[in-house]
């Protein structure tokens, strides 16, 4: 259709791969319908009270030939906050896709957006004000503690054309960051950082999600809940509990091949032409799955999925929650090779980002540096590739642009010039991680990052958190250690 196709040649942003192709001298390949509802009930990981959580109730209408999804969105706020709410914001991210304001090279061929009306807080009609991609609702009196609000909507989403995540490609739409978010609201107050191109520019928190697909007839559904993988009738209630976000696609043209890590359903979803592949990276995703359960913990949920195809200009994968994408191949020095790589780190993922959760924005490090970590550690001992080399480029690479534009490996990702976020943030805290092996050995390293799995399951870290569990662990303090390769600090100086 009119969706423009991305050339593998060009450079890719989200996905460590990719990043390594700034760095100078790089090898080459590492460049880079109307009938009774079918009720799919969740897994429930422990863990965070339910009253801490959003519940989102979504009803949810494809319509294939408008490329338009309409509905109804209830969402009942978390009884926990500590003083009495006033105000309730909503990220509508799908705006950002209506009038484009960043590059030209992944502009969508069509715009899309979200429209919003008859707001009710409680069942009472309230005034949304919308700007852009932030919606705020004032509640007709202020909320205490410990008691919680419906507010409800019904909503428009059209689907943009070539749009970076949220897109809609022959008979698949992929529905990512598709209804109004709520915004987090923290000790720091209200994050309503506005969308960006550079890195993945959201921040949410642990809810609860029942979602009703209406779909076309052929068309199933993909999503982070727990599917099942086989074809079913419309519409399809979906509900999965304690999960930051909700991601689907809906799709009449994908296939599947399934696999089990564990007890856990690892479905591998594959177009046409990707048949060549799609055995080897459905393996590779099993096999993943099992790494980082032994290496991190255990994957609290039934199923993840793994969609193969590219979701938009310069993306090679991209995470969500039980479910993650990646394109089917990466280019390489003899032509193009499965794209291993790239499903293991979006797995990775789901440790660093889908169950311990961080400010994204904020501190985009802590989950794509960790990430990329696991990335390199599971090609090192699963694919016996050696990244030493290129570390230690990285590593010098990065001091001379620190030195040149002053960022460091911690800043937030509006502080980042495109051209060097993926050597700050994914590389350097990789490379970070190896030399604390070097340190303190593999063994301590592995029980870090195992130990702050435990610790921040379901919740939200920071980079204090990640260092004092580092600290905890190695039982020496290791913030000198961090101190240099996050922020550039030289070791024996203070402050
Ligand atoms: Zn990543």
């Amino acid at each position: 259709m009119k969706r423009r196709f991305f050339s593998f040649s060009m450079s890719f942003v989200l996905v460590m791969m990719a990043l390594v192709s700034t760095l100078a001298n790089l090898p080459p390949e590492r460049q880079l319908s109307g009938e009774a509802p079918v009720r799919h009930k969740a897994t429930a990981p422990s863990a965070t009270a339910a009253a801490d959580r959003p519940i989102y109730k979504i009803e949810a209408t494809y319509d294939h030939h408008k490329d338009e999804v309409t509905g109804h969105m209830s969402v009942s706020l978390p009884k926990t906050r500590s003083e009495p709410q006033t105000e309730v914001y909503f990220h509508l991210y799908p705006n950002a896709f209506h009038k484009w304001k960043y590059g030209k090279e992944s502009k969508p061929s069509r715009p899309g957006y979200i429209q919003v009306s008859h707001v009710k807080v409680n069942g009472t009609p309230v005034k949304a004000k919308i700007r852009d991609t932030i919606m705020k609702v004032r509640l007709p009196e202020p909320l205490p503690i410990g008691k919680s609000a419906k507010i409800e909507m019904d909503y428009r989403l059209r689907l943009p054309y070539g749009g970076t995540r949220l897109n809609v490609y022959k008979n698949t739409a992929f529905l990512a960051q598709w209804y109004p978010i709520l915004a987090v609201k923290d000790q720091e107050g209200w994050h309503l950082e506005p969308y960006t191109t550079t890195g993945d520019p959201f921040y949410t928190q642990m809810s609860d999600f029942e979602v009703t697909f209406r779909v076309p007839q052929g068309y199933r559904i993909i999503s982070t809940g727990y599917d099942r993988a086989k074809d079913y009738r419309s519409p399809v209630t979906i509900k999965q509990e304690n999960v930051r976000d909700f991601v689907a696609v809906l799709t009449r043209d994908y296939k599947v091949l399934k696999g089990k890590a564990g007890d856990t359903e690892v479905n591998l979803w594959y177009l046409k032409g990707m048949e060549g592949v799609s055995q080897i990276l459905r393996d590779a995703a099993v096999s993943g799955m099992n790494f980082y359960s032994e290496k991190f913990g255990k994957y609290p949920y039934k199923e993840v999925d793994v969609v193969l195809g590219e979701t938009g200009y310069g993306i090679a994968g991209m995470e969500y929650p039980g479910l993650v994408t990646s394109i089917p191949r990466v280019p390489t020095r003899k032509g193009h090779s499965p794209a291993i790589n790239v499903v293991v780190h979006e797995l990775a993922h789901q440790w660093w980002y889908g169950v311990v959760g961080n400010n994204q924005v904020k501190e985009p490090w802590l989950d794509e540096g960790l990430t990329t970590f696991s990335e390199f550690l599971y090609m090192q001992e699963k694919m016996k590739e050696d990244e030493k080399d290129l570390l230690n480029r990285a590593t010098v690479r990065t001091n001379e642009i620190h030195k040149a534009v002053g960022v460091t490996s911690a800043d937030s990702l509006y502080d980042y010039p495109d051209s060097v976020y993926g050597l700050m943030v994914y590389i350097r805290p990789a490379a970070m991680m190896f030399n604390l092996m070097d340190e303190i050995g593999k063994d301590k390293v592995i029980r870090i990052l195992h130990t702050y799995y435990d610790k921040f399951q379901y919740r939200t870290a920071t980079t204090r958190d990640f260092i004092r569990v580092a600290n905890e662990v190695a039982g020496k303090d290791l913030t000198p250690f961090f101190q240099e390769w996050l922020y550039f600090k030289e070791k024996n100086k203070k402050g």
